[in-house]
């Protein structure tokens, strides 16, 4: 549990070269969000308004998280994160409160980006889901669309939302001038992750006979999480065996092992 209820970060230090293996997505994002941005008086000279909030779904892991604050840096925009799990279990009117705080912070350090994360937790179709029965839940969300709704410097915030279960979603949400952009994010294909395994190893001493390719065929299911978590693991390998060299060894055992604990997850949760 987060001690705080909402991240800001001036200067997210993540940028589009540590990005793999989504260049289409990430194309896409730039599109939407950096323009209204960099330009707003563009969308009123042309008379059109600028596209509201970008929602992105796809598994955990796949570079959300990453795409919203490297538009952030680039925009030098000011990245405002919250998730939805902390807007639920509230008091009355205490999460209406925090999306109202959340715009005013925005208001106050614009250009800003607002990424909500996990927006399932506020979002999700009535039938679907405990929470979102419950009354309060339905109280945020409307305090969010309203702010949406009601935004006249739109172009200097940018809403960006992320969620692990796009079919969850009460399509309300979806409506043109509320998050009108779905961009997918899927998990990255065997040129993605050998691009996320160079990407993650930059900095790593890693010996001359590592084939990234060939690690990307072996970790066929990795997520661009679970594959900086390999180049991690493998680290630590070469450090119980005395090397400060990283090999071919250290990441297939890596792989194993974060493989491993993947399957102990899920047979937790079924
Ligand atoms: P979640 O849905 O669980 O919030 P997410 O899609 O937002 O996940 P991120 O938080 O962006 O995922 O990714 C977590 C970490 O995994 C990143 O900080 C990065 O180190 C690594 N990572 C994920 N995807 C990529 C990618 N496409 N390229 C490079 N690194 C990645």
């Amino acid at each position: 549990v987060r001690a705080r209820v909402m991240e800001v970060e001036q200067k997210p230090d993540v940028g589009y070269e540590d990005i793999g293996g989504i260049d289409a997505q990430m194309e896409e994002v730039r599109e939407t969000v950096e323009l209204p941005l960099e330009s707003p008086e563009m969308f009123d000279d042309v008379g059109i308004d600028a596209p509201s909030g970008v929602l992105l779904h796809g598994p955990p892991g796949t570079g959300k998280t990453m795409l919203a604050k490297a538009v952030a840096n680039q925009t030098d925009a000011t990245f405002i994160r919250m998730a939805g799990s902390e807007l639920v279990h509230k008091f009355i009117g205490e999460g209406a409160k925090l999306v109202r705080d959340l715009f005013e912070l925005a208001r106050q350090y614009q250009p800003a980006v607002i990424f909500i994360d996990e927006i399932d937790a506020i979002a999700a179709k009535r039938t679907d889901s405990k929470t979102s029965g419950d009354a309060e839940v339905q109280r945020t969300m409307m305090q969010l669309l309203s702010e949406m709704d009601g935004f006249e410097e739109r172009g200097d915030i940018s809403i960006i939302a992320a969620t692990n279960r796009f079919d969850m979603l009460d399509r309300a949400i979806l409506r043109p001038g509320r998050f009108d952009r779905l961009i997918e994010v899927p998990k990255p294909d065997a040129e993605g992750r050998e691009l996320i395994f160079e990407i993650h190893t930059r900095d790593m001493n890693v010996a001359d006979e590592v084939d990234f390719a060939e690690l990307a065929d072996i970790a066929t299911t990795a997520s661009g999480a679970e594959i900086k978590a390999v180049c991690t693991e493998a680290g630590m390998f070469a450090i119980r065996d005395d090397r400060t060299e990283v090999r071919t060894e250290d990441f297939e055992q890596a792989w194993e092992k974060i493989d491993h604990e993947d399957d102990a997850e899920d047979g937790e949760v079924s």
